[in-house]
């Protein structure tokens, strides 16, 4: 019987912040503004750390979110047909006609 776990480990990273513990594989969820709508991403791949839990996005991971949410990436954008200013014509007072 062999346990995966102990052979393949899970890599970790030194914390960047308080520089004693490490950052463990981890889901959490990302939230992400397209436009005006707010994406929600549950089970995101990210980094936390044990000991403050500092958390990292994982790059890949993002850079891959990056491109599923924007489809016009690295296309160039054709802007609306600018409508021309129409001029509004001054509206003459009219004034009623004076009974005589
Ligand atoms: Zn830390």
């Amino acid at each position: 019987m062999t346990d995966l776990s102990q052979i393949l480990p899970d890599p970790v990273f030194p914390c960047a912040e308080c520089q004693a513990g490490h950052m463990h594989r981890d889901y959490v969820a990302y939230f992400t503004y397209l436009g005006d709508e707010l994406i929600s991403v549950p089970d995101f791949p990210a980094w936390v750390c044990d000991i403050c839990g500092r958390c990292e996005y994982d790059e890949n991971a993002l850079t891959r979110l990056t491109l599923l949410l924007s489809p016009n990436a690295g296309k160039t954008i054709t802007p609306s047909r600018i409508m021309p200013n129409r001029t509004r014509p001054k509206t003459k007072t009219q004034r009623p006609p004076s009974p005589e």
